[in-house]
Formats: structure tokens, sequence, C-alpha cells
């Protein structure tokens, strides 16, 4: 298919397995132009739902997938970086299956399909962990044994290729470089996480050895005490499997609210008095805001404070709590700003009053279209790109 401006297309189809769908997306890198995009809800096997895909993609003409770009959620402390994938790389990517249980199974059984599917076409795993392995031992280092911190039990953090195409995206906007900045980006959606990125890496993060650490969630907990585990044992007579099912499906701002884990009616119900819809909001803007708190301390400063996710770009409520407060830091935020932006084709506008020494950002993350651009560049890398 040729692309638009008559260069020769390199169309790359991007696979997001989890564990309740599937999503899929075609970009074509040499024209940087969506071409196709799909999600199969509530799969029975992924394997099927990448039967489907294929049929989906046959049908709508796109036979000649010049690459593959996996999300995947668990890279541990081997991939620094996106990688090719090979019989080796998937053998690592299992050893690290049980630090990511729910994740990262289903993604393995995605790669193992679509490498049947398309057995000649390069495929990329894009980790979600690999940006934050510039973290310092400082912020990557849980205070336990040594022998359990040899066992894997550190700090990894995730939603890396989000954070990764924020700092990318407001450098360009601010017509500079990463190393010029230091931002604080806050993915919003429903798994939720902070990212410390000074100069162009990341130096902490709120997510930790699994996705449950950090800010209020959708449905998951975020930082509570770890005593709180034996106590549920001991003394309420909890499983282990019942443990984690409650702090990763039944908590947050579906267990606070009582009312689901969507913000929109969580905000609205709190508009109308309802004092548990209240208390959810209020739970979820301090956290964030004690985070970017102490994230600006960590770097010695902020420059920029960015927004993304489903409530960071959509929620002007939820941003003006987070924002309350940190006047001490030297922000000076214009709320009518912020009520008034509409965010179209990936534009960043910004939320502060002159003068204010921090900006305050807000784009749409594009996780799909980074893991597109991340399985381009290994391809050249590794010098298997035609394009
Ligand atoms: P994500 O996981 O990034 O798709 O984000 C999902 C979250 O974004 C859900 O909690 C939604 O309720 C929230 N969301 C989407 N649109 C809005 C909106 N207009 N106002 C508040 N929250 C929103």
């Amino acid at each position: 298919m040729p692309s638009p401006r008559g260069v020769k297309s390199h169309p790359c189809l991007v696979i997001n397995a989890g564990s309740s769908s599937v999503k899929c997306s075609v970009f074509d890198l040499a024209s940087d132009t969506l071409l196709f995009k799909d999600e199969i809800e509530r799969v029975d096997s992924i394997e099927g739902a990448i039967g489907l895909i294929a049929e989906r993609l046959y049908q709508a003409g796109h036979t000649d997938i010049k690459a593959i770009g996996h999300r995947v959620a668990h890279g541990g402390e081997y991939f620094r970086d996106a990688a090719l994938i090979d019989d080796a790389l998937v053998k690592i990517i299992e050893e690290y299956t049980p630090l990511a249980p729910l994740h990262n199974p289903p993604i393995l059984a995605g790669i193992a399909m679509t490498r049947q599917h398309w057995p000649d076409v390069p495929q990329v795993a894009v980790f979600d962990t690999a940006f934050h392995q510039t973290m310092p031992p400082c912020a990557a280092t849980y205070a336990v044994p040594e022998a359990w911190r040899e066992m894997g039990l550190r700090r990894y953090g995730f939603h890396g290729t989000s954070h990764k195409y924020v700092m990318l995206r407001v450098a360009q906007e601010l017509n500079t470089t990463p190393v010029q900045l230091r931002i604080i980006s806050c993915h919003l959606g429903n798994g939720a996480s902070v990212c410390a990125i000074e100069r162009g890496v990341s130096v902490d993060t709120s997510m930790g050895m699994t996705a449950l650490e950090g800010l209020v969630m959708g449905t998951r907990s975020g930082d509570v005490d770890p005593g709180i585990f034996a106590y549920l044992k001991r003394a309420l007579g909890f499983s282990v499997e019942q443990i984690e099912d409650v702090l990763y499906k039944k908590s947050g701002l579906a267990a606070l609210s009582g009312l689901g884990n969507d913000m929109r009616d969580i905000e609205k119900q709190a508009a109308e008095g309802n004092a548990k819809a209240q208390l959810a909001i209020e739970v979820y803007a301090y956290r964030a805001r004690k985070y970017i708190g102490a994230y600006a301390a960590a770097m010695g400063g902020c420059d920029v404070l960015a927004f993304t996710g489903g409530i960071g770009e959509n929620s002007a409520t939820m941003r003006s709590r987070i924002c309350d407060g940190l006047e001490f830091m030297g922000l000076d935020f214009d709320e009518e700003k912020n009520r008034q932006i509409k965010l179209e084709e990936f534009e960043v506008p910004q939320l502060q009053r002159p003068g204010s020494r921090i900006r305050v950002m807000v784009t749409q993350t594009r996780e799909q279209w980074m893991i597109a651009q991340e399985t381009g560049r290994i391809c050249k890398r590794e010098g298997i790109d035609d394009g």
C-alpha cells in the first residue's frame, strides 16, 4: 500500500495484549500515519484474538506488515531498552513472569501466536519497565534482606513508554531537548503513576516491583502499609490470593467511592454532595500532590509538571486539585486556562500564568504510536529495516 507522500510504506503492527482485551494498531512508519486500529474485548484466548486480528488485517488489505511491536509489561533488570524478539529473549521474559504474574502471560501468548502468523516479520518487545532502569540505587532499592534483593525484589516502575513519550513531546513543544529539563510526568489513567525525569532519564517513579505501588488507581490501592498483609492473613484469615485480588481489583477509587472506577461518575456524585465520592477524590489528589512534592525534592526542582492519561487529560477538576498547594514550588496555576483547554491533534497546552517558575502541560499519551516508533528504531539499529 503506498503511503500518502508516495514514499514506500512501512506498516508496523503494534500489539498490546492484556488479560481482558487485545489492542492492535497499524502505523505507517514512513508517513507517520495510523492505518488501522482495533480492539478485541474479553478475549476467550489470546491465540483466538490474534487469529481474529490477522483475519481483520487481511480483510482491510494490510497484508504487507513489515514489523511488529509488542508492549511487554515486565522486562526485569535485564532490559534497559526495547529489543528484537527471538527464542532467547522469550526465555528471559518467561523468567521474569513471576514478577508480573497477571500481565506477562497474555503477552507471551500473544508473542508466540504472532510469531506463528508472521514468521518472517521482525518483532520487537517494548518494555514498560525499560525507561526506569536508569533509576539510581537509592530510588530502586527496598530496605529488605540482601537475600531477598538478590531474588529480584526491587523497584522497577511501569508506564515507561508513556512517560518517555511525555518527556519527548514536552521537550519538542518547548523547542528544547530532554537534557535541559526536569519533568514530573503524571500518567493518571485507570492505572496511574508519577515519574521524575531528570535531564532525559527516569530517576524515580511511583510504581515499584509490581504495578500496585504508588498512586491511588481505578481499582488498585497504591501505597499501603506492608504490615496490612500479615494482619489480614493472621487476624482476618485472608489468603494471599484473596489479598492480592482485593488490592488489584477491589480497591482504589472503586473501593473509596463505592461507585466503580470511572472518575466521571465519581466527580459527578461528589459535586452532588456524595461524601464517599468526595473522600475518594481527596485521597486521590492528595496522594498525587505528595508524590509531586517528593519528586521535586528528589530532582532539586522541577521545570515542567505534565499530565496525561484519561484523568490527567480530561479532568480539569482533578488537575486543579492536585496543583492546589504547589505554589510553594513556584507554580502559578491558571484556572481559566485549565478549564478551557481542548486536546486536539496531540497539542500540548500550558496551564501556568506568565512568570510561573514551573510550567504545567497536558498531553494525550500515545503509547501505541510510541511502541511503533521504538519498533522502527530497533529494526533500524539491528539493520533489518527496509523502509
Ligand atoms: P485510561 O486508563 O487512560 O483510559 O483512563 C481511564 C480513566 O479516565 C477513567 O477513570 C475515566 O473515568 C477517566 N476519564 C476519562 N474521561 C474523563 C473525563 N472527561 N473526566 C474525568 N475522568 C475521565
